[in-house]
């Protein structure tokens, strides 16, 4: 066997194993970095010698590599979320709301369907082969998974008729495959994380070992189809051979459609499958245009969300914990039960007027609940025992300074500079996985090495490489780790800006702010350099966020930081790079009506690099008008400018080459 064949089988073996690592076991060995050179190096060497290409080579695979994934696919139509309903008066409203736009003199029908608790997904068939699936990402931009949606046995590769047509639906894990994979060494939270991990597999192989399921339920242009109902259109997908779900009902109105909620309340437990809520929606698809949209969800279909859980158990004790900005929140130490599939020994009270409110001392028996994804938090006394009268805290856990409650205000905070606890957080957030992303410093290490002097605030973090010897010193750190952690930290210095500045944890700037700041400015060079005039003027941020970040911005101590952090080799990139450039150097404007939000479509012209202004002038190239459209589009007549309906503005999407 010739040196290089023996190579690259090499390689493919190592790249394999640490995919492995990676996907089935989330405990990977190596960084992205080192992932991506001996990929890179396998590339190259396949290029060179195509003979020795291997059957099963990590380079065929979706996306192929880890840290590039799968790749970014723009929706034709938006993939909505659902506005919620939480009882009877909800649903009820959600028809009255119906009934006064349509001001029909039948009953509304609905149809009532299980909502599943997967992953959404659209498939595209053309001439009746699936051509594309996409995951539903931000609804607007997915992941092209299409690879591994063919290892599924509920979505057929080609179809029963030879037709182009976009299908939508769940894909998920049956209960029992679940268990079964956890009691075989996997460690997945629940059905739906295990669908996600395992749809995001590199090795379809795997894939198709887990089984998984799928229900399609919706054709996004049903209306263009002749499709008249809802229920038609499930019935249409079944008849080209893709999996329904078969447990729709229809209700003549709503106060049917309630009736089949409780019965579906009573059953779920029931299912080989979990499903979060149950979906109501207007039958007869015609009249959703109709209906319309709020400015987040459709009106004409509404998600039942199932009451949340809770449980019983015995308080331990109270003790308050330091977050970035100094603010106290005082937590529950529980003893722990099981909540909603998983344990919880931890909970949040708040801060002391909560505790007071609900009147709760140590050894208490309280009542937990918790929702989705969200820390539990403690409800109420559910037995009153009284052992320990709990006492407000005076002084700081951390630093022991004395803990300031300002007049008027609820929280008490620890206002000391230099306090330990602060510090972590404010790191921890700075490092986390929604801002600079720097895996293997997690809270643990962030302490030991504030602990030990290695760090002390954000730029320290850029100078650990010169430390390494004294990393390598401190017990439990090899060699790899601290390869990986450095590695990590290299990484971190090309994140997207807007990353960048939500981890600076500047007060009311959160996620969605820090893109706006992102947006505006550009790089963090003309951000340290911008007037308070500059600031203040942004698009979208409200005053008080405004002048929070202004007051960040100007401040000579992070003004000094943010330079500090230049000098260390900050390359921060600009916001989320559009995915085309098709509406690059065009000024839209969004007026009237539309069949989605006004947001849809401003994020599909941004991401194909349009600009979006909120009036018309002569610089105005294409307005985009719905029904209703006022003012506005009046003007853009005068002026001569494009009108565009929903229509044309999807086809100058498609338009590959526009001039
Ligand atoms: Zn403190």
């Amino acid at each position: 066997m010739s040196v290089t064949k023996e190579k690259i089988k090499k390689l493919n073996n190592q790249l394999k194993k640490w995919s492995k690592e990676y996907y089935d076991n989330d405990n990977p060995s190596v960084s992205d970095q080192e992932y991506d050179a001996v990929y890179n190096t396998l590339l190259k060497l396949e290029k060179e010698n195509p003979e020795y290409i291997l059957e099963d080579s990590v380079t065929k695979k979706v996306g192929g590599s880890v840290s590039s994934k799968f790749q970014k696919v723009t929706h034709k139509y938006p993939m909505l979320s659902l506005g919620n309903a939480f009882d009877e008066e909800d649903l009820i409203k959600f028809n009255k709301q119906i009934e006064d736009v349509t001001h029909d003199f039948n009953e509304i029908e609905y149809i009532v369907e299980y909502k599943i608790d997967g992953l959404s997904v659209s498939l595209i068939y053309i001439d009746g082969k699936l051509f594309k699936a996409v995951t539903r990402g931000n609804g607007i931009i997915g992941e092209d998974v299409t690879e591994n949606v063919k290892q599924i046995s509920d979505i057929p590769e080609v179809l029963n008729k030879k037709v182009d047509i976009e299908i939508r639906g769940e894909i998920y894990m049956k209960n029992d495959i679940f268990e079964n994979l956890n009691r075989n060494g996997n460690n997945f939270a629940n059905p739906r994380n295990a669908a996600a991990g395992t749809l995001r597999q590199l090795d379809e192989k795997i894939v198709k070992q887990r089984k998984l399921s799928a229900f399609m339920y919706s054709i996004p242009d049903s209306i263009n189809r002749d499709i008249k109902f809802q229920s038609e259109a499930i019935e249409y997908i079944n008849k080209l051979g893709v999996a329904i779900n078969t447990d729709y009902k229809i209700a003549k109105n709503i106060n049917e459609a309630i009736e089949i909620v409780k019965n579906i309340i009573q059953l779920r437990d029931k299912l080989n499958y979990v499903i979060d809520g149950i979906v109501i929606k207007v039958n007869e698809i015609k009249k959703w245009a109709e209906i319309g949209f709020t400015s987040k969800f459709p009106k004409f279909m509404i998600a039942y969300k199932f009451p949340e859980e809770t449980a019983t158990t015995e308080l331990i004790d109270i003790f308050p914990t330091i977050g970035r900005t100094g603010r106290v929140t005082y937590n529950a130490k529980l003893k722990p039960v099981r909540l909603a599939g998983t344990n919880v020994q931890a909970a949040t009270l708040h801060n002391a007027d909560y505790i007071r409110e609900i009147n709760i001392s140590i050894g208490d028996i309280v009542r937990v609940k918790k929702a989705g994804e969200i820390i539990p938090k403690v409800l109420g006394v559910e037995t009153k025992r009284n052992k320990q009268i709990w006492k407000e805290s005076k002084i700081c856990p951390a630093c022991e300074n004395e803990l300031i409650r300002n007049e008027g205000e609820v929280d008490q905070y620890c206002f000391y500079e230099d306090c330990p606890q602060k510090n972590i957080a404010k790191l921890e957030h700075f490092v986390s996985r929604g801002a600079m992303d720097i895996e293997g410093l997690s809270i643990a290490t962030i302490e030991t090495f504030l602990n030990n002097g290695l760090i002390t605030n954000i730029p320290s973090i850029y100078k650990l490489n010169d430390r390494i010897s004294e990393m390598l010193d401190l017990p439990g750190f090899q060699e790899k780790s601290v390869n990986n952690i450095i590695n990590a930290i290299e990484k971190s210095k090309s994140q997207d800006l807007d990353k960048f500045i939500f981890g600076l944890g500047i007060r009311h700037v959160g996620a969605k702010n820090a893109k706006i700041l992102a947006k505006r400015f550009g790089s963090l060079e003309k951000i340290v350099n911008a007037s308070n005039e500059e600031i203040t003027k942004i698009r979208d941020l409200g005053e008080k966020v405004a002048l929070s970040a202004t007051n960040f911005f100007k401040d000579d101590t992070n003004k000094k930081m943010l330079k500090q952090l230049i000098d260390l080799g900050m390359n921060l990139k600009e916001i989320a790079a559009p995915i085309s450039n098709k509406f690059s150097g065009m000024t839209f404007v969004i007026t009237g009506t539309l069949s989605q939000t006004r947001t849809f479509f401003s994020d599909i012209i941004e991401s194909n690099n349009g600009n979006i202004s909120g009036s018309v002038t002569s610089k105005t190239d294409y307005i985009l008008a719905g029904s209703n459209a006022g003012s506005k589009l009046e003007k853009a007549k005068n002026l001569g400018i494009k009108i565009l309906n929903e229509d044309s503005f999807y086809k100058l999407l498609e338009k590959e080459n526009h001039e």
